[in-house]
């Protein structure tokens, strides 16, 4: 059925048994980049667990050698990942202004107002629908992780526990009705069964609504370095070219799209119903998808030299570290996000480098990063301790971050930040 392939100079990976492309069904042959084995990166260990065994799945991501979706296998299914999870988007500054800022746009851009409803797909703590619900249009908001919906709701957010696919929104439109506007930022690179996902999202939207979601992009994902946000719970790692496809198997067209400085270069897409042609596509749409092809997202050959672009990161950060404890330097690090792990795990970095690390969520203090152990600390400690470096594991969030931590030069302390290419900030 397919044509043959171009010889690309990527090895096929070894693999337990055959996956298959999770939109495609293709085999996935062509290792797009292999980090090892690694633990879930948000399942931070309890005091009561440092003397237990903690369980490792591959980290290893492929390339569909015909709709180029790069994926992950599901080792670890959604529930056992998302139902307890630890990631509150409400405790970063700059994460909630960006919502703010959306809210503007799309109130307006849709003409949005109490006759409407708004549903978010994934809606974490309501950090985002509050914006809507404080100018008085219907919310609805769906979270899978209990806890985390638990506090959207004392809120006053209404949130319906769930994951999110076809029979789950034929269920929601059946309750609540359709939502003019359906929006999800960072979840579509977070479900395994994507096809049944997108399919979802056509049931549970109105005629002439507007779907907008967010996610990392790949491309920048592969030019600026960014491996660490590999990580198990997110499955795939998308091109706005693969996902036209994905959408457009679904009766949906995307017909905008913006690129974003969040999450280290992110895609909103502006998706509609296919038969609902009052909204043309973009220019800017079309421009992107050129660029894309452009760059290469259609051949194999792109993303042959991904895995030696990681190890060579590797052994610059692992240099400076190096070099840094040669000197007899004191490292923190400064988050314990799920990108952090990825980076420690794979580099190998544990208390031998680090000290500690510092989060402002409660949630992850007095708790162990997982698979490195490296203890969770209140960001106090900085100030107590006096490290020479600040280790900067969420790089996203550098500025806010050497901002809120600017009096570390007090003492003479410098930033570091290892992706896209370690650089020390004096
Ligand atoms: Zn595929």
């Amino acid at each position: 059925m397919s044509a043959p392939q171009p010889s690309t100079g990527i090895a096929p990976g070894p693999r337990a048994a055959a996956a298959r492309c999770r939109f495609c069904g293709t085999d996935l042959t062509h290792t797009f980049v292999d980090l090892g084995m690694s633990p879930l990166c948000q399942t931070h260990i309890e005091p009561h667990q440092l003397n237990h065994m903690e369980p490792f799945y591959p980290l290893h991501a492929y390339v569909c050698d015909q709709c180029y979706l790069v994926q992950l296998d599901e080792y670890v299914s959604p529930s056992e990942i998302f139902s307890d999870y630890a990631y509150f988007s409400s405790y970063s500054d700059s994460w909630v202004q960006h919502a703010k800022r959306y809210t503007d746009m799309a109130v307006e851009r849709f003409g949005l107002g109490t006759g409407n409803k708004v549903m978010e797909i994934a809606s974490n703590d309501g950090y985002l629908l509050q914006h809507f619900r404080d100018r008085g249009i219907p919310v609805l908001g769906i979270e899978p992780a209990a806890n985390v919906a638990q506090v959207a709701v004392e809120k006053g957010i209404p949130t319906t526990v769930r994951f999110f696919g076809a029979a789950s929104a034929q269920d929601i439109a059946a309750e609540h009705g359709q939502a003019d506007l359906l929006l999800g930022n960072n979840v579509l690179a977070h479900v395994p069964k994507l096809n049944d996902f997108v399919a979802g999202m056509k049931l549970l939207l109105k005629a002439g609504g507007n779907i907008t979601m967010e996610f990392p992009h790949l491309y920048r994902l592969m030019e600026r370095n960014q491996f660490d946000t590999i990580y198990h719970e997110h499955f795939s790692y998308l091109s706005f070219f693969t996902v036209q496809k994905v959408f457009a198997a679904h009766g949906l067209t995307l017909y905008d799209v913006e690129e974003l400085d969040t999450h280290g270069g992110s895609l909103r897409i502006y998706a509609r119903h296919t038969e609902d042609t009052a909204k043309p596509v973009t220019e800017r749409a079309e421009a992107l998808l050129q660029r894309e092809i452009a760059w290469g997202v259609n051949r194999l050959e792109t993303y042959a030299s991904f895995t030696e672009q990681v190890k060579e990161t590797k052994r610059k950060i692992l240099e400076f570290m190096i070099n840094a404890k040669r000197a007899h330097k004191r490292i923190a690090g400064y988050g314990a996000p799920g990108k952090g792990n990825t980076l420690l795990n794979y580099c190998g970095i544990r208390q031998d480098f680090l000290d500690y690390t510092v989060d402002r969520s409660p949630y992850k203090q007095g708790r162990y990063t997982p698979g490195t152990r490296i203890p969770i600390l209140h960001p106090d400690r900085i100030r107590e301790t006096r490290p020479d470096y600040l280790f900067i594991l969420p790089w996203n969030l550098k500025d806010e971050i050497m901002s809120q931590m600017a009096h570390i030069r007090d003492w003479g302390g410098q930033f570091v930040v290892p992706i896209p290419i370690l650089k020390v900030f004096p």
